[in-house]
């Protein structure tokens, strides 16, 4: 996978000697610890929770210290160059002192600064070695438990979250802010991903197995697309659709989404549920044109242009097959079963609405043929009940045979069971749902840039795409250290 960081300065190689990263006072931070587990040890109203407490509260000094030697080495080392061009700084001067939020507490550290001529700015080398973005004063760990926990739940929740999980304070509106910086970066990323799909260089970020020449299984992508609506305090963009809809247009705003995932990697969990073993994800708030751009980039990560046949599920919005049409000409499109059956229960509903034992001997035997890819015969059966009815229910028969005849060639339930494919978006539809979770609660109301960052975040996350944002959330390969 590539990593995009804007600021790569190269170091000198270091070899620090080890006790000058040990803290001066250790032994007796250490004897401290061992105290406090003395205590747990006899106390009989104390567990091994009060021990973890012990260690995880009474480390942070000792933890502390020796990050801030770390960090203060590291950036007495880098060199005089501007972190944005390369550079050479000019108007040099140290000691510039700098206090770091990180997540064993504050740091204080001093370093260089230097004139950059080229970008006509003051420039600090060692905040762009150490991780911190330009004037930023939190660490990447803080940075990345901001981002991690306001993309799940309010900053005051977050606040308390990890104070209780992490033993440190961090305000909530430091969080809130620091979340908000870290999507919009998120955002730049992925338009910068998401550019590459279209060159040869995006072969990296597809999944591993399609980056090798190794001849591959036939397999069928399949794509899946949903919609639903966000509460924004602003007024932008109000739709047709919400007014159609019956919502208030003036606050609800639709967020697009997207997943893929190979047919072959559906498979079951030990309790028989299906579950996908690998899928991408894009939601975004941008439209149905961001939409298509940042769904057709994550398909061509999971195995787009080398499937041998792609399909697309989802409801009738006419938004989805425009866009399918549009960007993934050649691809078999189903219309979800379960819509189709409830435009055939209006139907139903219509013909015997005092009576739901009827309406179920009548629909029964026309979901039977739809499972049988025989849509035409039920669109005949339809059309031929139509003149026998009374106009309000002829129009309502008439609108639904409209709805099955523009959908008839998107209803091959039986094709679909014969080859294990899915005959609805259900995976996209929870998964709608799980960012509603976040997105759409109660009383809350979000900006347009400010969710369309988090969402981003979030789907960084989901896409298994996290350690690019946050490189040292890669976890370390313990052969290497
Ligand atoms: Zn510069």
């Amino acid at each position: 996978m590539t990593t995009l960081i804007e600021t790569t300065i190269q170091q000198p190689i270091l070899t620090p000697d080890l006790e000058s990263l040990l803290p001066s006072g250790r032994e007796s931070l250490l004897l401290g610890l061992a105290g406090g587990l003395r205590t747990s040890v006899c106390a009989a109203d104390q567990n091994l929770g009060h021990m973890e407490e012990d260690l995880l509260r009474g480390g942070q000094e000792l933890f502390r210290q020796m990050l801030e030697q770390a960090a203060q080495q590291k950036a007495a080392a880098a060199p005089p160059l501007c972190p944005h061009c390369q550079h050479r700084l000019s108007r040099r001067s140290e000691g510039h002192g700098t206090t770091i939020q990180t997540r064993f507490g504050a740091i204080r550290i001093q370093r260089g600064r230097g004139y950059c001529k080229r970008c006509r700015k003051w420039r600090f080398p060692a905040d762009a070695v150490l991780g911190l973005p330009e004037e930023g004063t939190q660490s990447p760990a803080v940075q990345e438990m901001a981002a991690l926990t306001v993309s799940k739940m309010p900053a005051p929740e977050a606040e308390q979250v990890i104070e209780r999980l992490a033993g440190v304070k961090i305000s909530a509106a430091t969080l809130g802010r620091q979340a908000r910086q870290q999507g919009e970066q998120a955002l730049k990323t992925r338009q910068h991903l998401d550019q590459q799909m279209s060159q040869p260089e995006g072969k990296v970020q597809q999944d591993e197995d399609l980056q090798l020449k190794l001849a591959l299984e036939p397999f069928t992508l399949v794509i899946e697309l949903d919609a639903w609506n966000i509460r924004e305090r602003d007024q932008w963009g109000q739709s047709e659709a919400l007014r159609k809809k019956g919502a208030e247009p003036t606050r609800w705003h639709w967020v697009y989404g997207g997943t893929c995932f190979r047919l072959s990697q559906r498979a079951q969990t030990a309790s028989g549920r299906p579950t996908l073993l690998s899928r991408g994800y894009a939601m975004t708030r941008g439209g149905v044109d961001a939409l298509k751009e940042q769904l057709w980039a994550e398909a061509m990560r999971r195995g787009l242009g080398r499937a041998n046949e792609v399909l697309i599920v989802a409801d009738g919005a006419v938004w989805i097959w425009n866009l399918a049409g549009d960007r993934f000409a050649g691809a078999r499109q189903r219309v979800d079963f379960y819509h189709v059956s409830q435009h055939l229960w209006t139907v139903a509903q219509t013909l015997h609405p005092d009576d739901a034992a009827a309406a179920r001997a009548w629909i029964e035997p026309l979901l039977a043929k739809l499972k049988a890819d025989a849509s035409c015969a039920v669109i005949t059966e339809l059309e031929q009940l139509q003149p026998r009815l009374e106009s309000a229910a002829r129009e309502t028969v008439a609108k639904e045979i409209n709805y099955l005849q523009t959908h008839r060639e998107r209803m091959d339930y039986g094709t679909a069971k014969v080859r294990g494919e899915p005959l609805g978006s259900g995976a996209m539809e929870s998964t709608c749902r799980q960012y509603q979770v976040r997105f759409k609660r109660t009383g809350q109301f979000w900006s347009q840039t400010g969710d369309e960052a988090l969402m981003c975040l979030e789907t960084f996350r989901r896409n298994g795409r996290w350690h690019i944002l946050f490189p040292h959330a890669q976890l370390r390969d313990p052969a290497k250290n």
